[in-house]
């Protein structure tokens, strides 16, 4: 013990200091600002202190050579945007870690505009006085989902406390047990319903809950009755739910309003394509529910966003919240979901043109295609540092959409002959496109589905680069 402290106490005085390290670059950072350079040889000395420190094994020295290729790794990092892209090759549409749903190319294009020229984000062009941001994408999400009136905030969980906020603040929510749920990301509907100043009523039990329970519950402290779609997972069995029909016939009985929410939203019915039957916006206003609310960045595809619809009276009120404003939205959010959405009036075309649909709706085999192009990519001639091979697998739509369905997908499978594979999928993360994957197997998979067409080049590159850089070490 008092050897291993004078060893790490000598280890520790060796270290170099910042300004040895800053003259033994030189010039070699380049016109990377001196400041950045400076706080990324901080950051190499520090963490190489915290090993010392933390190494209960036989620590060494790190080399001249060794130093040198850090520090100008972490340079490199530093001087890069911590915000990247990354090539998904999860094959997790909607994942929530990489960004949720992708733009497509015009979507983008409305999104620049608005960041690149002023705009008539709050300005009447018709009156030339002072205009509603909101009015720019009311009426075209009304006539999507057959609502009287909408308003949008910053994401879905946004949506619900603002709903709660103003129809049931200091009373009470009848809410089923069987749908109290955790999203992830500490968004749970009991801690969103007492964040709102309102009473949590539970009713019925975690698997089944009858129109009589709610019922029961109704007095003259009820606001409104919740219904939250259980996104994230199923109850399977001996289950049973109240329709959004019932509840609201029980509750307009009671001159309540009810409040859905709805978590994914999809506008369009993905089930002819083999997923499972999920009810769409359109579907809940139409069986009369007073509030709707879902995501702009999961079955939507659009930007993130919190899209409230439902009845004129209802979301008036909504809009008159104080709160709103905090929670509103900005200008390249605005410009992005109007593009999404203007993509639904063709509903064949969205399809194709909006990413996240298209990635979840694309035969089988154009995926098999595209894996099957990347592997002619990456077939070299030269001593084989990895072997890999087409492998059916399954991708997840995400989001905490249809959690348990599977779809049928093709991905490239590798194994590298020289390296662990689990050093493989964190090299890959490494790389100027970091590339991420899964293991399965004792393999790295890259699920073909996630990968656009246009992406095959790039991958090829960086799996190439990786390759060879591997056998090099
Ligand atoms: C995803 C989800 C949320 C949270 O939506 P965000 O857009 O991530 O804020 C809330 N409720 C349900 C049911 C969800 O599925």
């Amino acid at each position: 013990m008092y050897d291993l402290m004078t060893d790490k106490k000598q280890l520790l005085c060796a270290l170099p200091k910042i300004d040895e390290c800053l003259a033994g670059l030189g010039d070699r950072a380049g016109s990377i600002p001196a400041r950045l350079v400076k706080l990324a040889v901080r950051h190499c000395i520090d963490s190489e202190r915290q090993r010392i420190l933390t190494d209960d094994k036989d620590c060494v020295l790190l080399s001249h050579e060794q130093w040198d290729e850090r520090l100008l790794a972490a340079i490199t990092l530093k001087s890069q945007m911590n915000l990247r892209r990354v090539i998904n090759g999860t094959g997790v549409v909607i994942h929530t870690n990489l960004g949720r749903s992708i733009l497509s190319a015009p979507m983008v294009d409305a999104l620049q505009q608005a960041g690149a020229y002023y705009t008539n984000l709050e300005f009447d062009l018709n009156t030339g006085k002072r205009g509603s941001r909101y009015s720019l994408v009311e009426e075209i999400i009304c006539d999507l989902t057959g609502a009287e009136a909408a308003l949008v905030v910053n994401n879905n969980a946004a949506a619900v406390l603002l709903v709660l906020d103003t129809l049931a603040s200091g009373k009470q929510v009848i809410v089923s047990r069987g749908q109290l749920v955790e999203i992830g990301g500490s968004f749970r509907i009991p801690d969103v319903i007492g964040k709102s100043g309102a009473h949590l009523v539970e009713v019925g039990a975690t698997n089944r809950t009858h129109l009589a329970d709610y019922e029961k519950e109704i007095n003259n402290e009820t606001a409104l009755l919740l219904k939250v779609h259980t996104s994230n997972f199923r109850v399977i069995g001996f289950t049973s739910e109240v329709s959004a029909e019932d509840l609201v016939t029980l509750a307009h009985a009671n001159g309540l309003p009810v409040v859905e929410d709805l978590g994914s939203g999809s506008l369009v019915d993905l089930s002819s394509f083999g997923l499972p039957p999920e009810p769409t916006v359109q579907q809940i206003v139409k069986a009369g529910v007073d509030v709707v609310t879902f995501s702009g960045d999961k079955l939507l595809g659009g930007p993130q966003a919190g899209l409230i619809v439902g009845k004129k009276e209802v979301i008036n009120r909504i809009k008159r919240n104080p709160l709103n404003r905090a929670l509103r939205i900005d200008k390249f959010t605005l410009a992005s979901l109007e593009a999404v959405l203007r993509n639904y009036y063709d509903l064949d075309q969205a399809l194709t043109t909006v990413p996240t649909l298209r990635m979840l709706t694309q035969p089988v085999e154009l995926i098999k295609r595209r894996a099957k192009r990347l592997m002619r990519r990456i077939h070299t001639t030269g001593r084989p540092v990895c072997s890999f091979c087409l492998r059916p697998t399954m991708s997840r739509v995400g989001g905490g959409a249809m959690p348990e369905h599977g779809l049928s997908s093709w991905a490239v499978a590798f194994k590298p002959l020289h390296m662990p594979v689990s050093a493989m999928e964190k090299g890959l993360r490494k790389l100027t496109i970091p590339v991420i994957g899964r293991i399965e197997d004792d393999l790295f998979l890259l699920d073909m589905r996630t990968v656009a067409d246009n992406e095959v080049p790039d991958l090829a590159t960086s799996l190439l680069t990786f390759l060879e850089q591997g056998v090099l070490s």
